[in-house]
């Protein structure tokens, strides 16, 4: 049982909440909320690298007044010292802080710091599973685009097994009407991941001419031990590239989670197309996470 209000995955939000949410950010863009977790302390709990989302978190938190620590593995007694995590984070709440922000490469291991933790838990990324908040500026990122998502065609292209991105965009996307069109070879994309609002394709060539978005993925060589291909073969076949980008509607957007590995997923042309809104979105994820933080800690303000 969690003990107080976290974000785990997405489901953890009503489509209320999530459009609270959504205000929220666009109201925080414009104008500096002032001091919402003024004295709120957070801790961020990264096992595992990151520039992006750490970064982000780091800088939602300070401009909305919390007091920050940064802890990595190296400074954890439960990675050298053989303290339970349970026991870690009774510990932290015993110093008043009320907020972590997690990020682990197992599966589940912030649904389990959220059952012991007398606070607040944001998943931060937990291995192959779920990345909310990323879920979540990847959508605000194509409501400022297009208005409503309902009906939109997005196609998410890649290693959609090993991306906890994937994972969590494709349920938001679903609850928000968007026909989810995957693509990618049979191992990064086993054939159970259609559902109703999502299909699966093998030829991105096809996909291109009738896609609003795409989403392109990095391969997650840091999950799975041999790739399945060559890397010359993946490229042929999944790369956006200048040719591939010719076959896109107009209006088309191109998003990227990060980081991008240039000449495989993507080549430089696709860094130069006017649909390309990978800045855009890490813009809009420190709008997201205050939005975030404010909604657990806070709950729902009249005040805008
Ligand atoms: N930054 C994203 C994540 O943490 C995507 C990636 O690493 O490729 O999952």
């Amino acid at each position: 049982m969690r003990l107080r209000r976290s974000l785990i995955d997405l489901n953890d939000l009503s489509g209320d909440e999530l459009d609270y949410i959504f205000d929220r950010t666009r109201v925080f863009q414009t104008r500096a909320p002032g001091p919402l977790l003024d004295g709120t302390a957070v801790v961020n709990l990264f096992f595992e690298q990151s520039t992006r989302t750490f970064t982000s978190f780091n800088l939602a938190q300070m401009r909305l007044g919390a007091h920050v620590v940064n802890l990595s593995p190296n400074d954890l007694s439960l990675a050298t010292k053989g303290e339970t995590v349970e026991d870690t984070v009774v510990t932290l709440a015993a110093m008043g802080i009320s907020v972590l922000v997690v990020r682990h490469p197992e599966p589940g291991f912030p649904a389990r710091v959220a059952t012991c933790f007398d606070g607040h838990v944001v998943n931060a990324g937990d291995g192959a599973h779920a990345h909310p908040t990323q879920a979540l500026l990847d959508i605000f990122t194509l409501r400022e685009e297009f208005g409503d998502i309902d009906g939109l065609t997005i196609a998410i292209v890649g290693d959609i097994l090993h991306s906890r991105v994937a994972h969590s965009t494709i349920a938001g996307l679903r609850s928000c009407g968007a026909n989810v069109v995957l693509v990618g070879p049979e191992f990064f994309l086993p054939g159970n991941y259609a559902q109703h609002g999502v299909t699966i394709e093998r030829n991105l060539d096809d996909v291109l001419t009738k896609v609003d978005a795409v989403v392109l993925l990095r391969i997650q060589r840091e999950r799975f031990i041999a790739m399945p291909m060559s890397d010359e073969e993946y490229i042929a076949q999944y790369q956006l590239n200048g040719k591939r980008l010719k076959r896109v509607p107009e209006r088309t957007i191109v998003m990227h989670p990060g980081p991008y590995n240039r000449g495989m997923e993507l080549d430089d042309s696709v860094l130069t197309f006017a649909g390309w809104r990978y800045a855009m979105q890490v813009h809009h994820g420190v709008y997201i996470r205050m939005a975030v933080l404010d909604f657990l800690v806070n709950g729902v303000s009249v005040v805008c």
